[in-house]
């Protein structure tokens, strides 16, 4: 996708704070964080949303969760705890148009996840 920002930040022609990559995924840290730890993960397939998946793409969702495991490990927050949200269109307040996992943790969040 030409101009998506998050399949420019997988090409490197952006820079980003990369905490994971393989051949199918890469994890950057969010440049506007809300908690001492906020990664998107992200496929490097371009899939516009959550609505927009195919049977085809369930492995690589799998993946993701594994992925997300593995980063969690790594940040320290695995013990205790952390949230993994995907927004989804314009009333779950999706801004880019590229599936992608926000993995927050570092602090108690509150229990208020919407509003
Ligand atoms: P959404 O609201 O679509 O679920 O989340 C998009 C996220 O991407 C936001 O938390 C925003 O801060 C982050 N973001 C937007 N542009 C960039 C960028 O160029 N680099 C990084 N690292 N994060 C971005
Ligand atoms: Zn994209």
């Amino acid at each position: 996708m030409e101009d998506c920002i998050f399949c420019k930040i997988i090409k490197k022609e952006i820079p980003s704070n990369i905490v994971y990559e393989d051949s199918e995924i890469v994890a950057f840290r969010d440049i506007n964080p809300v908690a001492p730890v906020h990664i998107l993960v992200i496929p490097k397939k371009h899939i516009s949303s959550l609505i927009d998946l195919k049977a085809e793409d369930e492995i690589i969702i799998g993946k993701i969760y594994t992925v997300i495991n593995k980063i969690v490990e790594q940040e320290g927050i695995k013990e205790k705890g952390f949230r993994v949200v995907v927004n989804c269109g314009e009333d779950g307040g999706q801004e880019v148009k590229h599936l992608h996992f926000h993995i927050l943790g570092g602090k108690k969040l509150g229990l208020k996840i919407c509003g």
